[in-house]
């Protein structure tokens, strides 16, 4: 990979403080989306190898339950650190592995950190509550640490969704094992280099790579595992918790969704093509809060539009690891199939292509920043999560017909509108079913709101209240 410090790159996985491979010493390869080179292997584990995970983290955390809060803090603030420090090679692993360029990567690797350092700050504190019952009797209750912590993370954010998860985690004191996407391990494998140089003891974090329903169900039935935090798509959503089931283990949800961008015709109307952009392309347009379904309201169609095309054709395209590269490749040849079928199917059934609509020539599974018009609700790329950089515009007359045709999904993560009246403004964001909005612009993640979904989209959430779902609320009447 060429990186400054080689440490970083590793191809084993990490379990009990140990480098280890797969029983059966199988690997699995890694390529790098941009060009299909392989970027090296990895083990490819199952069932017994994540016991042994599981087992590990179990016994760690009889220690790290009752690791004075500020000590682990000390650590996750540490560890904070030194994402910062390898930001470059981290940013390149990311770039490399999952194909974003490489200023989005630089921007992932400080918002994984950020995320450490928030839950570091949070691990202070962590409080119960008394009161004094009328018969002389004290009732108490205290947070605990539930146990053993899964995480299940996607490919689009490799670090960043992982140390997002890791973070409220270790702060509570809670010990996890962790299975990230086949596409992209490293990232997840150099925060465990970070992680022990930062002071996590042995056992408090592994990381197993391989086949994911094996190691998936190993998780989900393992009794000691208390809590499964699963970041990806509806479907293996629904999968995981219904494995859980059996013994009765708390889940996070964070599915996808199929996010309203709606433009008023009082929105400054520079400011919400950009914030459409914003919304749309990071990462090519594969992130589960990405603009899926765009509404502009039909009397400033024809501007916005016309600002909008110009934006998007002057997007640079290319390799991800170019400074000046905004929209690069798709992270594999399903990705890549699914939103050339997508398209196709729209323009089948009447949309038009303003802009793209086809793949980008010098990259296998790139396809080109691509405008559509004459969207229908009822094409599947209003119905589907695109996952590609695509816009699919539709024309909208009135508020509350806008309302009920953004709500008209199963999926409610994010959602964004463009206003300046401020009466709408209030009135447009409580109407929306979604569990994040965001207001006149088009980024709306931080490590201080909560972030996930309603409906189909998911529950529990992410950032702010993370922590207080890894934490059991014990009563004590004394
Ligand atoms: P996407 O379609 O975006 O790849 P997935 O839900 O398939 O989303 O993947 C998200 C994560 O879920 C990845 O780590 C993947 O390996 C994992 N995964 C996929 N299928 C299963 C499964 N049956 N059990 C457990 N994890 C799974």
């Amino acid at each position: 990979m060429n990186l400054n410090n080689d440490q970083l790159f590793q191809q084993h996985c990490y379990i009990n403080g140990e480098w280890v491979s797969s029983i059966t010493q199988q690997t699995v390869d890694v390529l790098n989306p941009y060009n299909q080179n392989c970027l090296g292997t990895v083990p490819n584990c199952g069932t017994r190898e994540t016991e042994q995970a599981i087992q590990a983290a179990q016994e760690a955390f009889l220690m790290w339950r009752d690791v004075p809060a500020r000590e682990r803090a000390d650590i996750m603030k540490r560890f904070a650190e030194l994402m910062r420090q390898h930001r470059e090679d981290l940013a390149k692993m990311i770039t490399l592995e999952c194909g974003k360029p490489i200023k989005e990567a630089r921007a992932e690797v400080d918002y994984g950190a950020s995320y450490l350092q928030w839950n570091a700050e949070l691990a202070w504190h962590i409080q119960g509550e008394s009161a004094c019952l009328a018969q002389g009797r004290h009732m108490v209750t205290i947070k605990q640490p539930k146990g053993v912590v899964a995480i299940i993370t996607p490919w689009n954010f490799p670090s960043a969704m992982l140390a997002r998860t890791l973070a409220p985690a270790l702060a509570a004191g809670c010990t996890v094992v962790a299975k990230p996407a086949e596409d992209t391990p490293y990232s997840a494998l150099a925060l465990a280099v970070l992680a022990s140089e930062a002071g996590v003891p042995k056992g408090v974090f592994n990381v197993v790579t391989g086949e994911a329903a094996t190691i998936g169900k190993a998780l989900c039935q393992h009794f000691s595992v208390r809590h499964l935090t699963f970041t990806g798509s509806t479907k293996v959503g629904k999968l995981l918790m219904q494995q859980c089931a059996e013994t009765v283990k708390t889940v996070s949800l964070e599915l996808g969704g199929n996010a309203p961008f709606i433009v008023f015709a009082d929105a400054n109307v520079e400011e919400a093509v950009e914030g459409l952009l914003t919304a749309k392309f990071r990462n090519a347009g594969q992130t589960c809060v990405c603009a899926n379904r765009i509404f502009i309201q039909e009397d400033i169609y024809t501007i916005f539009v016309e600002k909008l095309l110009k934006r998007v054709q002057s997007l640079m395209t290319g390799d991800g690891l170019l400074e000046d590269t905004q929209v690069t490749t798709l992270i594999n040849q399903a990705a890549f199939n699914k939103v050339e079928c997508l398209v196709q199917q729209a323009v089948d059934q009447g949309a038009t292509v303003l802009a793209g609509g086809k793949a980008m020539p010098e990259i296998k599974w790139g396809y080109l920043p691509t405008i559509l018009e004459g969207i229908t609700a009822d094409m599947a790329i209003s119905q589907e999560e695109i996952f590609g950089p695509v816009l699919a515009l539709q024309r909208f007359i009135d508020e509350a017909d806008v309302i009920t045709r953004a709500n008209a999904s199963r999926g409610g993560l994010a959602g964004y509108f463009f206003s300046q009246q401020i009466d709408r403004v209030w009135r447009v964001a409580k109407q929306l079913e979604v569990g994040m909005v965001g207001v006149n612009t088009g980024l709306i993640s931080t490590p201080v709101a909560p972030f996930g979904g309603v409906k189909e989209s998911g529950f529990g959430k992410a950032g702010a209240d993370a922590i207080e779902e890894l934490l059991d609320k014990k009563y004590i009447n004394l």
